[in-house]
């Protein structure tokens, strides 16, 4: 796996099973790499969990799941890496947060130990502080020194400077013990968006090392997801990051796996990597039969996304197609003529056909209570003369 500089930006993911329970980690790990997680962080908490990493990683491997485990260590790390070499052996990655690696007599040995298993296994490191552990030492020391300055920064300013220098000073003290720069990955997350976006702004400026984004405790539904979104948008499109983790919570009985469609949409969104095809379709106002409009469009979209693994499957670049679903000829003809293939409904009091287009050319008109058959069968029949099989 390689993170940073010309490499695409990498999915991440965690799981929120006990990793002692294998069983269940492996599922949902499964359930995260096949919606798209190219890396998955587990939890490492305690001495069952530590224990079951290795057989976690070997069901993984029998189930010809590859993706890479990363484990995350919170207060003991330094134990369970040292007395767990298995565990140690079977994760490409240990996250270390600074604020919880020990106190002021511990934090030098403890951090050393983890460094130096990483160094010896040539395993990766991620050196993620978060404001919500940011270590108190440093920022009491932080806020001690801004007291004696002549204009004092705000105390949000300090703490932000805080939690950038706890995540450059552990990765010079990571180099120094002698891992190399290239292993090293920093994140530092905060809730605030813009506090976020500051200290990931004064962390590309600082370092060079790689960095892994993502806006913490987000939380539930579309709040989440749109505050995620915009975090990553905005750092991404400056051309910082690595790779991205968008942390929602799930309802219960949601699928995790949310956090992984929806990082994929970030990236497709940007135009920085291609997972699926995209539909474009209008909103639909009052020019449409509102529901006739809205059942039409979510019944092609449903076909359409039913068919795409196969097509996907069959087919190489599948992901670069684009199809749009239009409401009436204010934008419908212009639309769908800009897309591969497009389907342009007649709006109220249209002429009731619905034009196809292909390749920019009227393709043909279709008529009817069932559109979504018909114009299945001519994506079909697109894919099938303008992209290869797979050999
Ligand atoms: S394309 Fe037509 S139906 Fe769709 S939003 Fe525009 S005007 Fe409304």
């Amino acid at each position: 796996m390689t993170i940073g500089g010309q490499a695409p930006v990498l999915i991440q993911s965690m799981t929120d099973t006990e990793t002692a329970d294998v069983d269940a980690t492996v599922a949902q790990v499964l359930d995260l790499a096949e919606a798209g997680s190219e890396a998955v962080r587990i939890t490492v908490n305690t001495r069952e969990a530590a224990r079951a990493v290795p057989e976690i990683a070997e069901r993984l491997y029998v189930r010809d799941c590859r993706v890479p485990l990363i484990g995350d260590f919170h207060f003991n790390g330094h134990q369970l890496l040292s007395e767990y070499p298995d565990c140690a052996g079977a994760l490409s990655k240990y996250r270390i947060n600074p604020g919880n690696v020990g106190g002021e007599k511990s934090y030098d040995a403890n951090f050393a130990r983890m460094i130096e298993i990483a160094c010896r296994l040539d395993r990766a490191v991620r050196i993620g502080a978060n404001g919500g552990s940011l270590d108190p030492r440093l920022l009491a020391q932080r806020m001690e020194y801004n007291r004696g300055l002549p204009i004092p920064l705000s105390e949000n300013e300090v703490m932000e400077e805080a939690l950038a220098a706890s995540v450059l000073d552990s990765a010079r003290l990571a180099e120094n013990l002698g891992l190399p720069p290239d292993r090293i990955v920093l994140s530092a997350k905060l809730s605030d968006l813009q506090a976020l976006v500051r200290v990931y702004l004064r962390l590309a400026e600082e370092c060079s090392y790689p960095l892994h984004l993502g806006l913490t405790e987000a939380g539930p539904g579309s709040m989440g997801l749109i505050a995620s979104s915009a975090a990553i948008a905005i750092l991404l499109e400056k051309g910082i990051g690595d790779t991205i983790r968008v942390s929602l919570t799930p309802s219960p009985g949601q699928s995790r796996c949310q956090e992984v469609v929806a990082a994929r949409q970030i990236l497709q969104a940007l135009g920085l990597r291609r997972f699926s095809p995209q539909i474009i379709a209008c909103p639909g106002c009052g020019r449409t039969g509102r529901n006739l409009f809205q059942d039409m469009v979510q019944q092609i979209k449903t076909r359409l996304e039913e068919n795409f693994p196969g097509w996907s499957r069959d087919f190489k670049g599948i992901e670069n197609l684009k199809i749009a679903v239009m409401g009436c000829v204010v934008n419908g003809p212009g639309e769908s003529r800009h897309a591969d293939i497009g389907l342009s409904l007649p709006g109220t009091g249209e002429n009731p056909k619905a034009a196809v287009y292909t390749a920019g050319s009227l393709h043909c008109l279709l008529e009817g209570d069932n559109l979504a058959d018909p114009f299945i069968r001519i994506v079909d029949q697109y894919i099938r003369t303008h992209f290869l099989p797979r050999p």
